[in-house]
């Protein structure tokens, strides 16, 4: 017994006292027959005695609302969430003490803020995927004796574990319900999740042991000391927490994918298995997942994108390099003109620069030294040895574009814009339709301002952003302020006077405009505070879309000075902002939440003139011509088919209006109207609703605030 902690009674040290940690302990009372304790976690024992309870060190806990309630020192969140309800304790899968992820069970031994985690908490789902990336890999050990492990990290959707099943062995798809079955075996037997902390050289003689040489080679970078492993049965997993308490909080499993995976990425090293999986607490979330799944499928961006004709890739043009063909270059050309119309209205005026910079704009900006070595290598010319770059970002150009003149403080805000093509080297194998491409267009403006108008340039980029959200009816959206780690401000380049203005004015923005932002400290770059959008799509999908960044570093880094009122020179702040982020990434997103069938304005084609016969195929196109003057984007399909046939095959592309003309409407200049969904409207003067189209198209086209 260890006298590791002292023991105070009635405020006095008692030495001779002993504390038990954690587990059964027996005391026998005045008759002798052995009290067992077992839901006490650590306790006294004095002369063979327990201590009485008010001896114990009383711990004060914290909680997110604010209010403190006293535990018994090594407390467990469990045992928190107990005492608050047992419907929280049922709920809770993780807690967060400290900041810091902590298992249920493992004891809090000072006083804490404790914020207790559940399945909607981003953490809490975070301990229960990668609990279940333990039980996969468990049922995995038992099913492929011999197996080797990698890593096996709970990611956004899921978890996947890499995995070497050894020489000639793989694992298909058609295993997955054997080891599916094999989990839910796991689950039944409601095995304990146990934490040890072990040292380096126990560790490593441990998975030597097994001829866990993936994992070794792990342990062998960690620091003695910080080492801690997971056991469930007969698999013990090197592994950082935090975890589940059993299995039996894994409800419903599905094994989803396999893909090859390069042990550490790393394409000179083994290639192993990786397994995607998910699970849930109920089998019902499963099941809605997996529809979602199917439907996720139907939806991809990159097959709609073909089938539309709306961009396409060219191995001879090169990988992650894509060509917008004529429809999906109308696409992109009216949410261009929409977000310049905005964009004019919000007084920033438009700038164009080069795809390429001298090498030396980039060691000025910092990007040489960081991403350099990462990315496309520099063009040299052949006369003058003159090395350039490829455009990974606009912003140095625009820093140029502001020390063409001298600026004073009546010059500012100087709001920039450009569609910006850049270029950044991603490895093949990461490559992705249009969302993970090396070459796009970013939506990108910086402003320039003093530190007073941070604020105020916040509030409009944010109005900016609803607009757009709701004019392309993302109507479903969060947002995340990043702000500096209070305690670590030396990492952070910028005076705290600026910092803590424009922390400030973000939060403040926020609470203006009614956006429930979270906060996160410490996520700030080190160069300036920023705010995320992310957006729901219609499955409910999250993306990373618009990001407005505060930047102290790039007017430091090139020298940007304006003339102040008091004759002063001063550096301006920097706000980089893009709403789509980029082209090709929007696109992507709103092809996969339209599932293609993109409103009136933004349709490639508008309509399609269906004639019932050849002979109105001349009246077919008077019909173009006439919507063509009302700036409308129609089309005949002349093709000789019957009508029906030419109306499911347009409907599969998605086109908002199909408009059938015979005898009747070539008599009456008109045409008979079928609406996206297959909703007749019946014949309508051509005139009238050429005029209608327009204006529902106009209206579109001239979002305002006060439509928000
Ligand atoms: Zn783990
Ligand atoms: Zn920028």
């Amino acid at each position: 017994m260890k006298f590791d902690r002292m023991v105070v009674k009635n405020n006095k040290p008692v030495f001779d006292a002993v504390v038990v940690p954690i587990g059964l302990f027996f005391v026998k009372n005045s008759s002798n027959s052995p009290i067992i304790y077992h839901k006490i976690t650590t306790f006294a024992v004095q002369n063979k005695k327990l201590i009485n309870k008010d001896s114990y060190y009383m711990i004060r806990i914290t909680f997110p609302d604010g209010s403190v309630r006293e535990y018994e020192k090594g407390v467990t969140a469990l045992e928190i969430a107990q005492s608050i309800s047992q419907r929280l304790a049922q709920e809770v899968l993780a807690a967060s003490v400290n900041g810091e992820t902590w298992d249920l069970t493992r004891p809090i031994e000072e006083d804490a803020t404790v914020n207790l985690l559940k399945w909607e908490d981003d953490e809490g789902k975070h301990a229960y995927w990668h609990s279940s990336a333990h039980l996969m890999a468990e049922a995995l050990q038992k099913l492929y004796p011999g197996i080797k492990f990698g890593i096996g990290p709970a990611i956004e959707n899921g978890f996947y574990y890499d995995v070497d099943p050894g020489e000639g062995v793989t694992i298909k798809e058609t295993d997955f319900p054997v080891i599916e079955k094999k989990m839910m075996e796991l689950i039944a037997a409601r095995e304990e999740i146990v934490r040890q902390s072990i040292s380096k050289k126990d560790a490593v003689a441990m998975f030597s042991g097994r001829d866990e040489h993936y994992k070794v080679e792990l342990i062998n970078e960690l620091e003695d000391g910080t080492i801690t492993t997971y056991t469930q049965g007969e698999f013990t997993d090197l592994c950082r927490g935090p975890h589940l308490p059993n299995t039996s909080y894994i409800k419903a499993v599905k094994v989803l994918s396999s893909a090859g995976a390069y042990w550490r990425g790393d394409e000179k090293r083994p290639q192993l298995t990786r397994l995607y999986g998910i699970t849930f607490p109920k089998k019902k979330l499963l099941d809605e997942y997996l529809l979602m799944l199917e439907e996720a499928k139907k939806r991809d961006h990159r097959k709609i994108g073909k089938e539309l004709q709306l961009f396409a890739f060219s191995p001879t043009v090169g990988a992650g390099l894509p060509l917008w063909l004529p429809k999906g270059t109308q696409l992109r050309m009216r949410l261009e003109d929409f977000l310049k119309k905005i964009q004019r209205e919000f007084d920033y005026e438009q700038v164009i620069t080069p795809h390429i910079g001298h090498k030396q704009l980039y060691v000025t900006s910092g990007h040489y030294a960081k991403y350099g070595k990462d990315s496309f290598q520099p063009i040299h010319t052949p006369e003058e040895g003159e090395e350039f770059l490829l455009k990974p970002m606009n912003c140095p150009h625009h820093c140029e574009i502001y020390k063409t003149f001298p600026r004073s403080y009546k010059d500012l805000p100087l709001r920039m814009a450009e569609f910006g093509t850049v270029y950044r080297y991603e490895q093949s194998g990461e490559l992705h339709g249009l969302t993970r491409v090396r070459g796009f267009t970013q939506d990108d403006a910086h402003i320039f301002c003093t530190p007073d108008q941070v604020k105020d340039e916040f509030l409009k980029v944010v109005d900016i952003i609803f607009i757009i959200f709701k004019a392309l009816d993302f109507e479903n959206f969060e947002a995340q302020i990043s702000l500096r780690d209070p305690n670590n401000r030396e990492k952070y380049i910028g005076s705290d006077d600026n910092w803590e203005r424009a922390e400030r004015a973000i939060v403040e923005a926020c609470e203006e405009k009614g956006l429930k932002a979270r906060v996160e400290l410490g996520e700030a770059a080190f160069y300036g505070p920023k705010l995320d959008f992310m957006v729901k799509d219609a499955l409910g999908r999250r993306w990373q879309l618009g990001t407005i960044q505060v930047d102290y570093n790039l007017p430091e880094r090139f020298e940007l000075e304006y003339t102040g009122a008091d004759n002063q020179k001063h550096r301006p702040v920097m706000i980089h902002r893009a709403p789509f982020g980029s082209m090709e990434r929007f696109v992507a997103v709103l092809i996969e939440h339209t599932a293609g069938k993109f409103p009136l304005w933004l349709a490639p084609t508008q309509a399609v003139i269906l004639p019932v016969s050849e002979k109105y195929n001349d009246y077919a196109k008077r019909v173009v011509k006439e919507l063509k003057r009302f700036d409308i984007r129609a089309e005949v399909d002349d093709r000789n088919e019957k009508v029906g046939r030419k109306i499911r095959d347009n409907e599969l592309k998605r086109i908002p209006y199909l408009l059938i003309v015979g005898e009747k409407e070539a008599e009456n200049e008109a045409v008979s109207v079928r609406k996206q969904g297959g909703v007749d409207q019946g014949s309508v003067n051509l005139r009238t609703f050429a005029e209608e189209m327009a204006r529902e198209v106009e209206k579109m086209m001239n979002p305002t605030l006060e439509q928000i």
